[in-house]
Order: C-alpha cells, then sequence, then structure tokens
C-alpha cells in the first residue's frame, strides 16, 4: 500500500514537472511563458542568447490533421529583440504568427519578420518584444474567459437564457445559450475543433446580427427557437489542443458514437427538443480551414433533398447578389462516412446542415464586413420556408 502512494506521488511529481518545464523557459535576457489558457508549446531551447527554438507538437499521437497550434508570451528583461524559431516535425507552418500586446487585440507579423524554411518544417520568426512583454500565437487567443464574457452579456438579453448543458472531460461546464420554445429550432455550433479560431470569429458577429435588435432579427427570433453551443471542446482550447478534446478524440467524427462528453451534451439537448416536438429546421457549424481566404460552406449535395429545399443554394445566392465582389464557396458534398455534425443533422433530421469553414488566415476586417450579410440573409431565406 505504502508503495503504491509512494508511486503514485512520484508520477504526479513528474507529471508536474513535465508541464511546467513545457510550458516556460528563460535565459539572461528572455522569459517565454506559455501557462496560460490555450498557452503551448512542446519544447524550448535557447540557441544563443538572443535566439530560441520552440518545438509544437499536438496533443496526442491520434491527431492527424496538421492544426500545429502555438501560443506563448515573451518578456525581455534587457533586449528586445529575439529570434523565435518554430519547428513542426509532425505538421508544417500553417499559421501566420499574430501578435499582440495585450493578449487582447491581434495583429499578423509582419512579412518582413517571418520566413519560412522550403519544407515548411521550420517558421523563423523576429519579434520585438514590447516594454509589458509580447503573445506570440498561431491565431488570436478566444479563450473560456472570451466565451463567458459573452455568454454573460448573451444572459443579460430578456429573450435569452444561458443554462449549462453537459460537462467535458476534464469538468468544464458546456454552455448553451436559448431563445423561449418556437416550434421551429435553429441550432448553431462552435470551437468543436481549438485551433479554428476565425470560426469563433465569425461565429460571435453572425450572433450579433441574428440576436441584434432589427426588425428582421426580431420576426425571425419570434418564429424561431435559437440554440447556440458556441464552445464545444473547452478543455481543448484551455489546454492548446490542436483538434482533439482531452478524451483524445476529433468531436467531429463522434456524432452517431457520441462517445464523447461535449457531443452527448448536444444528443441529449436534442433529444429534449424531439420530445418537445419542436421541428430542428437548420444547423451551423463554424470551423476554420486552410482551403479557402475567404469562406467556404460544405452543404448537401442537390440529390440530398432538404427541408427548406435548396436552402444552402437559396441562401448563399441571396448573399452573393448583396455583395457580388466578395468570393466565396459553396461546396455541396455528399453525406461523409465519417460521423461528423453536417451528416449527422441532415440524416437524422432531413435539415440543411452545413459546416460554416472560415479561412485561417482570412482577413479579418472584411469578415468582420461581410458576416452580417450571411446573418440576414439566413434569417430572410429561413423567414420564406414554409411552416412545418
Ligand atoms: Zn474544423
Amino acid at each position: 500500500m505504502i508503495r503504491r502512494i509512494l508511486l503514485i506521488t512520484f508520477a504526479a511529481c513528474l507529471i508536474s514537472t513535465a508541464v511546467a518545464e513545457d510550458r516556460f523557459c528563460q535565459n539572461e535576457l528572455f522569459t517565454i511563458d506559455a501557462r496560460y489558457d490555450a498557452g503551448a508549446f512542446a519544447k524550448c531551447k535557447f540557441k544563443s542568447e538572443d535566439m530560441v527554438e520552440l518545438t509544437i507538437k499536438p496533443e496526442d499521437h491520434k491527431v492527424v490533421v496538421e492544426q500545429p497550434w502555438f501560443s506563448f508570451k515573451i518578456t525581455a528583461k534587457t533586449a528586445d529583440t529575439i529570434h523565435v524559431r518554430l519547428k513542426f516535425p509532425s505538421a508544417y507552418a500553417r499559421y501566420w504568427p499574430k501578435l499582440s500586446t495585450d493578449g487582447v487585440t491581434w495583429q499578423r507579423a509582419a512579412d518582413e519578420a517571418v520566413s519560412t524554411s522550403r519544407n515548411e518544417k521550420k517558421m523563423d520568426v523576429v519579434v520585438e518584444v514590447a516594454p509589458a512583454g509580447t503573445w506570440v500565437s498561431a491565431q488570436e487567443l478566444i479563450t473560456q474567459s472570451y466565451y463567458d464574457t459573452w455568454l454573460a452579456e448573451l444572459s443579460a438579453h430578456e429573450e435569452i437564457t444561458v443554462a449549462t448543458i453537459g460537462v467535458s472531460t476534464e469538468g468544464r461546464p458546456i454552455q448553451l445559450a436559448k431563445t423561449a420554445n418556437k416550434p421551429e429550432v435553429i441550432l448553431l455550433l462552435g470551437r468543436q475543433h481549438p485551433a479554428e479560431v476565425p470560426g469563433a470569429l465569425a461565429m460571435r458577429d453572425f450572433m450579433n446580427i441574428v440576436l441584434g435588435d432589427s426588425e428582421l432579427g426580431r420576426e425571425f427570433r419570434d418564429r424561431f427557437t435559437l440554440l447556440i453551443v458556441p464552445l464545444m471542446n473547452p478543455d481543448g482550447v484551455a489546454n492548446g489542443h490542436w483538434r482533439h478534446n482531452a478524451g483524445r478524440t476529433d468531436l467531429n467524427r463522434d456524432w452517431g458514437p457520441f462517445k464523447q462528453p461535449e457531443t452527448r451534451a448536444i444528443a441529449k439537448l436534442m433529444a429534449g427538443i424531439d420530445e418537445l416536438g419542436l421541428q430542428p429546421r437548420l444547423m451551423l457549424d463554424f470551423h476554420a480551414t486552410k482551403y479557402t481566404d475567404s469562406i467556404l460552406f460544405y452543404t448537401q449535395t442537390e440529390e440530398d433533398v432538404t427541408n427548406p429545399v435548396s436552402f444552402a443554394t437559396n441562401w448563399l445566392t441571396s448573399v452573393a447578389e448583396r455583395i457580388p465582389d466578395y468570393s466565396f464557396k459553396h461546396d455541396p458534398r455528399p453525406v461523409s462516412e465519417q460521423p461528423n455534425t453536417k451528416g449527422y443533422f441532415f440524416v437524422r433530421y432531413g435539415i440543411p446542415s452545413f459546416t460554416y469553414e472560415i479561412g485561417d488566415e482570412a482577413d479579418r476586417e472584411q469578415l468582420h464586413a461581410v458576416t452580417p450579410v450571411f446573418a440576414e440573409e439566413m434569417m430572410r431565406v429561413m423567414l420564406q420556408a414554409e411552416r412545418p
């Protein structure tokens, strides 16, 4: 018994030491610190007094999609310029570094400050460290505190209730914002994949319009219940994962199996909707992708008839008519073998089900400018659908 306790204590020490070392290092001039929500790098080594090499690795060996998330804060003791080399042994330099001096507002690193090796396994970034430190991150930091603030704002909205509908593998709440029950239901999901921050940015702008104080918004909310789950994978986000939850699973491959608590929370939520006799009408699932610089929608094909019929084409056509100079992609695909969200909701309910993908490096200001049009036209076209 004593031996067992000793072993456990020893193992715990090993783990805590490893984590601390993995997420922090320093020399006489600089500190590299990733001990915060979504902070991440696997290894850190100073190659000279003003050059540091960081190795970026996925959360577990089952990760197959190359989404090399990194995020750390650099502080300088006396010098102010540091050369950071990012190494991606199991991926490539997918994300252009974003910099921040306050952890809230971000900008892309300057072109001349970044160079990538020919095989894209290494990326060098020259960082001018601000007096109070500079964050360097694969994407903007949109973590639990951001969602907490947003959900607190939503709960102040008289039409919206915020509730915890489940608990993640590591015990974080899965939170739902919902409007009052109407016969028809729209489901919006975000952040199944932790690294896919641009999807989170778009979702926030989209929801601001749908929940906003416009005539269209009010008419829409009079007819449809909104179920909004903006943070599906809180453990993955907190731990700086590339793709998985804390159960080493891609949540967007668990729709049907429902082996993970995060997806099970939605299954349970929808079972309640079914029980009340309410009718799901549309599912939008926000992600990000390397396959576009703007927005890309994966939908059903015309052969997979949805109800409302041809909703995807009608919606996206009316968006294109309003912003003809903005090009985005509509990529209808047959139902995949993979148990993903889009396939699940189409097969289960026959409703239009979207993977709403934002480009990794999509221009943020442009995204912010066009997203209201997507939200408004979604509402307009849904309001034209016949009632079930
Ligand atoms: Zn994704």
